[in-house]
C-alpha cells in the first residue's frame, strides 16, 4: 500500500456531524447579515504579499512571522495566503471603485491562514466571519456593528461573551502617547521581555497587548492612550458609549485594548469569554479610517469586525448550544435491484416536495437482506422507512413504516400509499 498522507499541521478536515454545526452557524450568520442589510463579498484566498505588508503594518505578528508567503513559480510574483480578509476587501473595494455611489456594508466568511503554534482555538487554517462598513464615519455604524455581533450571540444562545471597548484616537494623539509610553518602558527596561524590547521603538503600543503574565503589572500601570485623546476623538468614543448604553449593551472600557493590526484608529473592541481558556477572544474589530487611502483608494472611513468560527463553535459546544445533527425524513428500503428505476423516480418526486431521503444502495453482493436494510434505516435516524417491496410495487404502492416510537409523525402505523400520487402525500412524511 502507498504511504498514507496527512493534512498539513494545524489545518483541519471538517466532516459530519461537525460540518452540520458549521452549516447551521453559517445559516444563522447569513440571516443576521440580511436583517442588517450587509451584503456578501468574496475575495481571493491568495493576494499579493505587498497588500498585507502595506495594509497590516510591517511590525505586526502576522507580517513578521505568521504569513504563508511564496513565490509564483511561473512569474516570480510574491503571493500570500490571506491571514485576514479586511485588507483584501479594501483592495477589492478600491479596485472596483465600489464606494462611487455611496458607502457599503459588506460581510464575508471563509478560511484564513496564519503560521502559528497550533493549540486549542488556534489553528493554521482557521475560519472567520467578518463584517465591514466602508465609507461611514460613525459612531452610529460602530455601534451598529457591535449590536449586530451581540445579536448574533443572543441568536446562538451564547452567554459569557463580554464586550470590551477602547479608543485608539488619531495618529497624532497616538504619537504623543507613544513618546510617554516609550519613556515609561525605558525606565523599566529590565522588566521587558525579549518581544517587548524588540518592539520598544518600532511598535510600543503592541507591548500593551502582551500575553506574558510577568509583564501584566508593568503594562497595567503604563500611560493610557485614552488620557491623550483630543476633544473630537473623545466625542466619538462617548457617542459610541451612549449608543451602546441606549441599546442595553454592557461593556467594559479596557484602556489596554489595542489590536494586532496597525490600521486601527478610534473605536476598537473585542468580545471575550472566560469559557475557552487562553484563546478567549471570539470576535475583534474596530475603525480603520486610514486603510483605504493606504491601499491606494480615495480616503474614506471604515469600521469592521471579524469573529473566529472555530472559537464560536467551541463555545457553543461548551455551553451546550449546538443543534441536533440533521437526520433524513425517510430511509428507502429497496429489496430488489430491479425496483431501482421506479424507486428513484418516486424518491425524486418526494425530494422535489422537500422530503429528505436516504436511499438504500446495493453493492456487488446485491441489495442485502431486509433485516440489514432495516438496521441501516434505524441507524440513519429517519422517522420513516419507505419499503419498496415486490408485492407493494406490484400493487402500485409503497409501504410507509414509522421507525420511531415517539408517536410524533403524522403516520403512526404501517401505511400503504399509491406510487403515482407521491406528490400529494409527500408532506405527511415530514
Ligand atoms: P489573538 O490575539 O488570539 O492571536 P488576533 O488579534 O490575532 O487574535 P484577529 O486578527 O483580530 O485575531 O482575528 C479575529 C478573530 O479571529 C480572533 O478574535 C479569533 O477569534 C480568531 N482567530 C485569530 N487567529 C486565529 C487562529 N490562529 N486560529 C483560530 N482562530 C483565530
Ligand atoms: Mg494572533
Amino acid at each position: 500500500m502507498a504511504e498514507k498522507l496527512s493534512a498539513v499541521k494545524g489545518m483541519n478536515d471538517i466532516f459530519a456531524p461537525e460540518s452540520a454545526h458549521w452549516e447551521w452557524l453559517e445559516g444563522k450568520v447569513r440571516e443576521l447579515m440580511a436583517r442588517y442589510a450587509y451584503r456578501n463579498v468574496r475575495t481571493p484566498i491568495v493576494e499579493p504579499t505587498g497588500l498585507f505588508v502595506r495594509g497590516l503594518g510591517e511590525v505586526t505578528d502576522i507580517v513578521e512571522k505568521e504569513m504563508y508567503s511564496f513565490e509564483d513559480r511561473l512569474n516570480g510574483e510574491q503571493l500570500t495566503l490571506r491571514p485576514e480578509a479586511t485588507a483584501g476587501v479594501v483592495r477589492a473595494v478600491v479596485e472596483h471603485n465600489l464606494l462611487y455611489d455611496g458607502p457599503k456594508r459588506l460581510y464575508y466568511m471563509g478560511p484564513m491562514f496564519r503560521h502559528e503554534r497550533p493549540q486549542r482555538g488556534r489553528y493554521r487554517q482557521f475560519h472567520q466571519v467578518g463584517a465591514e462598513a466602508l465609507g461611514f464615519a460613525g459612531p452610529d455604524v460602530d455601534a451598529e456593528l457591535i449590536v449586530m455581533a451581540a445579536d448574533l450571540w443572543a441568536e446562538l444562545g451564547l452567554t459569557d461573551v463580554a464586550l470590551e471597548i477602547n479608543s485608539l484616537g488619531q495618529p497624532a494623539e497616538r504619537s504623543a502617547h507613544r513618546q510617554a509610553l516609550i519613556a515609561y518602558l525605558e525606565r523599566h527596561i529590565d522588566r521587558l521581555d525579549e518581544d517587548a524590547r524588540r518592539r520598544l521603538y518600532s511598535n510600543p503600543l503592541r507591548i500593551l497587548d502582551t500575553k506574558n503574565p510577568a509583564m501584566q503589572a508593568l503594562v497595567e500601570a503604563a500611560p493610557k492612550l485614552i488620557d491623550y485623546l483630543g476633544a473630537e476623538s473623545l466625542a466619538h468614543f462617548n457617542a459610541l458609549r451612549e449608543l451602546l448604553d441606549a441599546q442595553g449593551i454592557a461593556y467594559r472600557i479596557n484602556p489596554r485594548l489595542v489590536r494586532g493590526m496597525d490600521y486601527y484608529n478610534l473605536s476598537v473592541f473585542e468580545f471575550v469569554t472566560t469559557s475557552l481558556g487562553a484563546q478567549g477572544t471570539v470576535c475583534a474589530g474596530g475603525r480603520y479610517d486610514g486603510l483605504i487611502a493606504q491601499i491606494g483608494g480615495k480616503p474614506a472611513p471604515a469600521v469592521g469586525w471579524a469573529l473566529g468560527v472555530e472559537r464560536i463553535l467551541e463555545l457553543l459546544k461548551a455551553q451546550n448550544r449546538l443543534p441536533a445533527v440533521p437526520v433524513p425524513d425517510c430511509y428507502a428500503i429497496v429489496p430488489q435491484a430491479g425496483a431501482q428505476a421506479t424507486v428513484m423516480r418516486v424518491l425524486r418526486v418526494l425530494r422535489q416536495a422537500g422530503i429528505s431521503i436516504q436511499m438504500h444502495a446495493g453493492g456487488p453482493d446485491g441489495q442485502g437482506s431486509m433485516k440489514s436494510q432495516f438496521k441501516k434505516a434505524d441507524a440513519s435516524g429517519a422517522r420513516y422507512a419507505l419499503i419498496f417491496g415486490e408485492s407493494e410495487l406490484a400493487a402500485g404502492q409503497v409501504a410507509v413504516k414509522p421507525l420511531r416510537a415517539d408517536g410524533q409523525g403524522s403516520i403512526t402505523g404501517q401505511t400503504l400509499l399509491p406510487l403515482t400520487e407521491a406528490a400529494t402525500w409527500a408532506a405527511r412524511l415530514r
